[in-house]
């Protein structure tokens, strides 16, 4: 793996050298159960408290608002599912979210749809952003939840959370807000931006992989998730993953403190790359350039398949990812590309990067060079190229 080019962060990132070393000592020597109560579970207890303590403290919250989890799926499931059932319970089953979610929200409220729920799905437009009022004019006296992401994990582009938040307030709605790709690499306070629940995963912000937490503020209710023993304050049952928490811990404090330096640095780097792209004919950026995240490109060029320019890129030692995603096996373009109004045949060819601090001037400069390079030869061989340099079909960007 040397002198590969690492520009794939929003789907997972290196664990920090600060958080490894914190995580250590958790695999051997402070093994105990925090539910024991004798001394060296005790100490457990003790070291996963501290964590609880300073990921609030990261967040702007209160210890007991912070329960752990699996990650960002799990987290967003809880939240979820908490909502709907509460609100069931209130006769209300109705709940709004945006068009492109993560597939953990998506999914979720999929499966409560053939519940008997009813889900509105706002349109983010061309650019990629929902407003509060739209929101608020999808409120119904039936609403349960509205949950929208903080920040979209394949454009980018950052959501008006405060605003949409004092719109459910005023509505007396509970809002959840999956902010995974947002902790850590934008500022979140939970109390200024007024939300009811909020996602994040560690493994997004140099933290390990298969812990996150939920923030879910004191007063607003929360279903037990994982039956079982009473950990998590009797809302998530299962022998805490003590060293992942207090990583975590550890990687949202280093996060949080070099944000301003690291956004700023990743912006010109990030900016630097779309200009330097969006100079290949018949490319166009997918989402806003305003209110993005600090480390996200994601481009769209005509007459080519995603999946062919990742892979010739990995070849060139350059690890990106494509928004047509087949991972899942489906050949569907992505569902948030779509959401933004692109045709299918465009979608196809979409192209994210996504930086961390770790990428240097270089990395950006061997990107500048090889992206036009293999979109360059991509053409030569694409039929649908041809057609439409032969003017056999219609340019659609
Ligand atoms: C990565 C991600 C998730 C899932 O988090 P995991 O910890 O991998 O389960 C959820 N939502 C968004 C926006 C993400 O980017």
């Amino acid at each position: 793996m040397d002198k590969m080019i690492y520009a794939d962060n929003a789907a997972t990132t290196a664990m920090s050298e600060r958080a490894a070393k914190a995580m250590l000592p958790y695999l051997t020597q402070i093994f105990g159960n925090p539910s024991s109560l004798h001394t060296v579970g005790q100490i457990a207890k003790e070291e996963l408290e501290k964590a609880r303590a300073s990921v609030a403290r990261s967040l702007g919250c209160e210890p007991r608002e912070i329960y752990f989890t699996s990650g960002g799926s799990e987290a967003d499931n809880q939240a979820i599912r908490s909502a709907a059932e509460t609100g069931a319970g209130k006769g209300k089953k109705h709940i709004i979210t945006t068009a492109f979610e993560h597939h953990a929200v998506l999914h979720t409220l999929k499966k409560l749809e053939k519940e008997g729920f009813e889900v509105t799905y706002l349109p983010v437009g061309s650019y990629g952003y929902v407003t509060a009022e739209q929101v608020k004019q999808a409120i119904r006296p039936s609403t349960a939840l509205v949950t929208v992401m903080y920040a979209n994990n394949e454009v980018g582009t950052i959501q008006p959370i405060a605003e949409i938040a004092e719109v459910c307030r005023a509505a007396g709605v509970t809002f959840h807000t999956d902010a995974v790709q947002a902790v850590g690499h934008i500022p979140v306070d939970v109390k200024a931006a007024g939300v009811d629940m909020l996602s994040l995963s560690a493994h997004k912000f140099h933290g390990p992989k298969g812990i996150g937490a939920l923030y879910c503020r004191r007063g607003v209710p929360l279903r037990t998730f994982i039956e079982g023993g009473a950990q998590e304050r009797g809302k998530r049952a299962g022998t805490e993953n003590v060293g992942a928490a207090v990583a975590m811990a550890v990687a949202l404090e280093d996060a949080v403190s070099g944000l301003t330096e690291n956004a700023a640095k990743l912006v010109k780097m990030r900016d630097r790359i779309i200009d330097g792209l969006l100079k290949i004919p018949h490319s166009r950026l997918n989402g806003g350039r305003e209110n993005r995240l600090p480390g996200n490109v994601n481009m769209c060029f005509e007459g080519i398949e995603g999946e062919s320019l990742l892979l010739l890129l990995n070849e060139k030692g350059i690890c990106a990812s494509s928004g047509s995603a087949c991972t899942s096996g489906s050949l569907d373009p992505s569902h948030v590309l779509l959401a933004l109004g692109l045709p299918h045949e465009v979608a196809h060819g979409s192209l994210r990067l996504s930086f961390s601090e770790s990428n240097t001037e270089e990395d950006a400069d061997a990107i500048l060079k090889a992206v036009p390079e293999v979109v360059e030869y991509l053409r030569s061989i694409s039929p649908v190229w041809d057609d439409l340099v032969k003017g056999r079909r219609k340019h659609l960007i």
